[in-house]
C-alpha cells in the first residue's frame, strides 16, 4: 500500500495564554512512501516525527494536507478506521493478560462483519506470534517476558489485525545494545516477509540507516533529506545532514574557496573547479582521511585509539569547528605515535563543502 502525504502541516497553538507563539510541529510535509518499503523518520529531539507517525495512523489531525492509502483519502478517518499497526516505544501490553489474549485482543475488538471466527482468530494470532518467533510463550505473562519478547508481543499484536501500514514510534529505545541491534534485524526481516508498508521513527541515525530502504531527516518540522541511506550520506544537501549521519559524526572545519582552491586556513587544502568563492564549512568524512608526510592538511596529535581493523586517529586544528578531529584509517597503516603532528591528504569525495551563512551544500567537481 503507497502512502501519500500531500503538504502535510500541523501546528500546535501556543500553551501560553501570553505569547501567541505556535509550534510549526511538521511543516509542508509531502512525500510519496512506495508499496512495501520501509522509511525511516529521522531527526533530533522535538523535530516532528513524532507527530508525523500519529498524523499518518490518525491520532493528531493535520492543521492542513491531505494522507492517502492507496487511493483512499484517509485525512479524517479515525485511526481505528484506517487499518493501521502501531507499535510504541513502552509495549503497553496488558499485563493481566498472557501474551495469547494480548495478541488476541485487537481481534477480539472487532465488530459486525469484520470480526473473525474464533478458530480464524487462533489460527491468525498463532501466524503472528511466529513470525514474531514467539510462539513457544503464548501462556507467559508480559512480566515473565524479557524486553525484546515484550517488544515482539507488542509487534505481533499490531501485525494480527493484517494492517495496511505498519508504524513503529521508537519501538528499539527500550531495549539494551545487543537485544536492540538483535530486534532490529528482526523488524526488517518481519518487514521484507510481510512487505507492509512501514514507517519507522527513530533519533539514532545509525538505527534507521541500518534498516530503511529509505530515509526521511527532518529539522524543526522540516524534511531536509530524502533518500536511500548511503545516497544521503555520500550526498547530503547540507551541513544539518552531513552531521546528523554517521559514526564517528563528520569533521567539520571552517575554510574559505578561492579561484577554485579549498582552503583551511593558510593551508591549500584541495582543487575544488566549479565551487564560487567564499567563506564555508568544510565537512570531511572521518574515513576521508589518508596518512601522507607530504598531504596539505597538517593537525596536531592527541591520542591513538586501536578499534582492531582500523584505528582512530584524534587530533585537533585551531580551524576545526568540533574539538577533535577523528579519521579512521586502516589498521595496516602505521601512525607515528611519537610525532606531534599528524599530516593528511584527502579523499575528494569524502570532503564536502557548505555555505558559511545558509549551510547549503557547495558543489565542486569531483
Ligand atoms: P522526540 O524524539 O523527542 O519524541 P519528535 O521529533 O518526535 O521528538 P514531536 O513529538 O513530533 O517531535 O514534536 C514536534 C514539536 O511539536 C516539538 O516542538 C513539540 O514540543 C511540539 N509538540 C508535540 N506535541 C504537542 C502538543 N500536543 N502540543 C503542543 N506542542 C506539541
Amino acid at each position: 500500500m503507497k502512502v501519500v502525504l500531500q503538504n502535510l502541516t500541523k501546528i500546535f497553538p501556543s500553551r501560553n495564554k501570553k505569547s501567541n507563539e505556535e509550534v510549526v510541529a511538521v511543516n509542508d510535509f509531502t512525500f510519496e512512501i512506495p508499496d512495501g518499503k520501509l522509511i525511516g523518520l529521522l531527526g533530533p529531539s522535538g523535530c516532528g516525527k513524532s507527530t508525523t507517525l500519529y498524523m499518518i495512523c490518525g491520532l493528531q489531525k493535520p492543521t492542513s494536507g491531505r494522507i492517502f492509502f492507496g487511493d483512499d483519502d484517509v485525512t479524517d478517518l479515525a485511526p481505528e478506521n484506517r487499518g493501521v499497526g502501531l507499535v510504541f516505544q513502552n509495549y503497553a501490553l496488558y499485563p493481566h493478560m498472557t501474551v495469547k489474549q494480548n495478541i488476541l485482543f485487537p481481534l477480539q475488538n472487532l465488530r459486525g462483519a469484520d470480526k473473525p471466527t474464533k478458530e480464524e482468530m487462533l489460527e491468525r494470532a498463532y501466524s503472528a506470534a511466529q513470525l514474531v518467533q514467539i510462539d513457544e510463550l503464548m501462556d507467559r505473562k508480559p512480566s515473565e517476558l524479557s524486553g525484546g519478547q515484550q517488544q515482539r508481543v507488542a509487534i505481533a499484536r499490531a501485525l494480527v489485525k493484517m494492517p495496511r501500514v505498519l508504524l513503529l514510534d521508537e519501538p528499539l529505545s527500550n531495549l539494551d545494545a545487543r537485544l536492540r541491534l538483535q530486534t532490529r534485524e528482526e523488524i526488517r526481516r518481519i518487514q521484507r516477509e510481510t512487505q507492509i508498508t512501514t514507517v519507522f521513527v527513530t533519533h539514532d541515525q545509525e538505527e534507521a540507516m541500518s534498516i530503511s530502504d529509505m530515509i526521511v531527516v527532518m529539522k524543526s518540522g522540516v524534511v531536509q533529506q530524502i533518500g536511500a541511506p548511503q545516497e544521503v550520506y555520500d550526498d547530503p544537501k547540507n551541513l544539518f545532514v552531513a552531521k546528523f549521519l554517521g559514526t564517528p559524526p563528520i569533521n567539520v572545519f571552517e575554510g574559505r574557496v578561492f579561484e577554485g582552491i579549498l582552503y583551511i586556513g593558510e593551508e591549500r587544502i584541495l582543487s575544488v573547479p566549479g565551487a564560487d568563492d567564499g567563506e564555508v564549512y568544510v565537512g570531511i568524512r572521518p574515513e576521508g582521511f589518508i596518512l601522507d608526510d607530504g598531504g596539505p592538511l597538517h593537525c596536531k596529535l592527541s591520542s591513538v585509539e586501536v578499534m582492531g581493523r582500523d584505528v582512530s586517529v584524534v587530533s585537533t586544528n585551531p580551524f576545526a569547528v568540533s574539538p577533535v578531529i577523528r579519521s579512521i584509517i586502516n589498521a595496516d597503516n602505521k601512525v607515528n605515535t611519537e610525532s606531534e603532528t599528524v599530516s593528511y591528504s584527502l579523499k575528494r569525495h569524502k570532503v564536502f563543502i557548505f555555505d558559511r551563512e545558509t549551510e547549503e551544500r557547495v558543489y565542486f567537481e569531483v
